[in-house]
Formats: C-alpha cells, structure tokens, sequence
C-alpha cells in the first residue's frame, strides 16, 4: 500500500477507534498465524473458509499452523486463554488487521485483506445486537457513505433447539429439488444445506427463494429474541430488511445475523461488512457456555464504497511550514530551527538535497506548506528569519529566537 492509500487506511483506523471508543470496546492483537484447530474447530469444517480458503502450512516442528482467515476464532480462542469472561464477566473487544483466504481474487475480493471486527463476548441480551448493529451502520455513515447507498440485511439463524430440525427440512428440501440444483449445493445437503441460501448460480436461488423459512420456524425463545433485536432497531431508526436468505458462511452463528451491502461500486462482492451471534462457540473450544457476537468489515470494499459515493478523505498537508536555506553556510541553522518548530508540534520540512532556492520553494508548494521560513547568511547575522506567506506572498521579519511562536500565530 503506497502513501495514497496507506493514508485512507489511517483515517479508516482512527475513524473506528474513536467511535469504538465510545460504546467502551478496547484494543485487542491477535497473531496472524494460530493452530489450524483454532480455526477448524470454530468455523466448521464444512465452511467455504476451512474446506477451500486456508493458507494452512507446516512449521519446521511438523505442527499445523493457519494464516488467520478471520478475528472471532482468534479473539475467543484469546478470552478463554486469559479468562476474559470468567464469573460472568463481559468482555468487548475490536481488532484490527490482515487476513488471508485463499479465494479466486477479483474486485473486492483479495487473498490478504484487512479486516476490522469487535466482539462482546458474555452478552446475551438482545440489546448487545442491536449495539453491534448499529455501529457497524454508524461506522459507515461516519466514514460518509449515504445510508441511501447501504442495506441493512437481518436474520435469525436459530439455535441448537430450532435449528436442526429446520436444517434436516432444507437438506430433504434440497434433494428434492436435486435436478434444478447445481452440483455444489447438491454436495451441501449433506454438509451444510443452509449454505445452499448462499449459492450465486441464479437457479439455485430462484429455487432456494421457494424453501421455508428458517424465520417462520423458530423456536419461542429465538422468535423472542429476534423480535426484541428489531424493537431496539427500530426505536433507534436503524433501517434494515429482513432477508431469509442470509445464512452467512460460518458455523458458529446463532440467532441473530446481519450483513451491509452496498448497491454501487462494488460489483458481486458488495458486502462491506457483517456478522452475528455466536453463543456455542467458545465451546467449541471446551470454554464454559458464553454468549456473544460481533462484526467484522473489509476495509478494500469499504474504500470502494466511499470512492463511488464521491467521498474525499482529508489529506493533512505534509508540511505547514517549510525552512528554506539561502546556502550552504546556514545548513545547521536551518536544519536547527526545522526541529525546533517539530518541537513545538508544527509539521516542519526542509531540503536535504541542497538545491536552490527556487527548487526549494517549488518543494514547499508541493508540501502543502501554508509558509516559507527563509534564513540566509543576512538573515542570521541580524538575528532574524524572513517569514513568507505562501498565498498571499506577504513577507515579514521576525526574530530567529522567537520563529515558533511566530510560525504558530500564524498558522492559527
Ligand atoms: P466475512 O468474514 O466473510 O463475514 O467478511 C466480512 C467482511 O470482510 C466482508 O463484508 C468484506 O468487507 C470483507 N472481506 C471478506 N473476504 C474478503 C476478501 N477476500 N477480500 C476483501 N474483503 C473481504
């Protein structure tokens, strides 16, 4: 990533931080790499992700180990490591950073991209989805993509109580419409038939659109509790569909799942990002029982959702002020006083390729830089730099001594 694009990065970094912040979600690291088993006892190994996507490699000890194809795995694996949850203790979390899946890469879709996800794990209560929901609604329209641009999908996925029985209706479902299917989903009847929702072949959906709803079968307490998600939804006037079609890659997910689309710019991948509730896996990892979910967002798509709603992300100048030398003789002067306007908190350049003043002035101009401090021989035997307004081309004297001060008055 070269600076134009690092720099995005960076706005998209603190735009999160700051509005994490705020609902009291802390920092948390993860390694790139885990043992495979983090990620095939956690996201299934019937998953696209586990069956197809992983850079899975041996270490030079004959142990498996797994580039990190995504953060939940790794952020639970953490908290039962560390005892996060114990006695009931919640724990809310976000993470940043690269992810590898080996996926066919097209536009939006990468083999290393970064990922930014929270989690709150030990919440149970639907308020802490409608809490991540909206964040993630939040985040984008912070970063300026027009909530015209964005639809909000919803779906409960069920339990362990609801969810069987409905999976069994929709694998004899598939068989019985194993002709009109493609052979992929075909396979899924016996692996995992809600994936057969997922499937972007155009007959299979116009036949997965005919199957039951998983919505329509839940059991008491999951209806209950998708119910209670969208009254906190709605009083918070976070606008989302109901879509029963989105049953979401992983395993892990119960009950509530969600995903954000947006219709321009990004082709067959417009999922900017998305997520759910996972309150069996940190079992999956012989934890103790322990609700919690949580999203995860691409950073590469959500770019190109900003970019094709015209958004322009702030460019700081990469110098306010810029020290200009008259020659050769003043060098350590110059290069002085740039440090001691850093030192006072302006962002200060100066020529370390000893070119003309004219060059320097160009360069200057190039920075962004609102001002040009100008100290020559005649300048320093007087005690004083020349102060050059770079808009206006007013120019004044001031004292060397007092240039920061000086350069920061102006700067306002
Ligand atoms: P997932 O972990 O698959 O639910 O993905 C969450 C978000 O990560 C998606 O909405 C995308 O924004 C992003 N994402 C997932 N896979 C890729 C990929 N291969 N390339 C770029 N972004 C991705």
């Amino acid at each position: 990533m070269l600076p134009d694009v690092a720099r995005a990065w960076e706005h998209l970094q603190r735009v999160a931080q700051d509005l994490f912040a705020r609902y009291g979600y802390e920092p948390v690291y993860t390694p790139l790499f885990e043992h495979t088993e983090v990620f095939t006892r956690g996201i299934g190994e019937a998953t696209d992700i586990v069956s197809k996507e992983m850079y899975t490699f041996e270490d030079k000890a004959g142990r498996s180990i797994t580039l990190r194809p995504e953060g939940t795995a790794s952020v639970v694996r953490a908290a039962l490591e560390h005892n996060l949850t114990a006695n009931g203790a919640q724990a809310k979390l976000y993470y940043s950073g690269p992810m590898f899946r080996y996926e066919r890469p097209q536009k939006g879709r990468m083999r290393q991209f970064w990922q930014i996800g929270i989690e709150v794990l030990g919440a149970a209560e639907p308020t802490a989805d409608a809490e991540v929901i909206t964040v993630l609604w939040r985040y984008f329209e912070a970063l300026g993509i027009p909530a015209e641009n964005m639809r909000l999908l919803l779906n409960s996925m069920g339990d362990e109580a609801c969810r069987p029985a409905y999976r069994d209706g929709i694998a004899a479902f598939i068989r019985s419409h194993g002709s009109e299917l493609c052979e992929e989903c075909n396979r899924r009847a016996d692996t995992n038939p809600l994936r057969a929702f997922d499937c972007k072949n155009p007959a299979c959906r116009a036949v997965m659109a005919t199957a039951p709803l998983l919505r329509e079968e839940l059991c008491g307490d999951c209806a209950a509790h998708y119910t209670a998600v969208k009254a906190h939804l709605d009083a918070l006037g976070i606008p989302y569909e109901e879509d029963s079609s989105l049953v979401r890659g992983l395993d892990y997910y119960t009950r509530t799942v969600f995903e954000i689309q947006v219709e321009a710019g990004l082709g067959s991948q417009n999922a900017i990002g998305g997520g759910g509730r996972y309150d069996r896996l940190m079992e999956a990892y012989d934890g103790p029982p322990t609700p919690g979910l949580g999203f995860a967002l691409g950073f590469e798509r959500t770019l190109l959702a900003m970019q094709a709603a015209g958004v322009e992300i702030p460019a700081p100048p990469r110098a306010e002020v810029f020290v200009a030398r008259v020659d050769d003789s003043v060098t350590a002067e110059v290069f002085a006083l740039a440090q001691r306007l850093r030192d006072a908190g302006i962002a200060a350049e100066l020529d370390h390729q000893a070119r003309s003043l004219k060059s320097q002035f160009k360069q200057a101009d190039r920075l962004g830089a609102r001002f040009v401090v100008v100290l020559g021989p005649d300048e320093l035997a007087a005690g004083e730099v020349t102060l050059r307004d770079m808009s206006s081309k007013e120019e004044k004297r001031v004292a060397l001594d007092a240039a920061p001060a000086a350069v920061a008055a102006a700067l306002g």
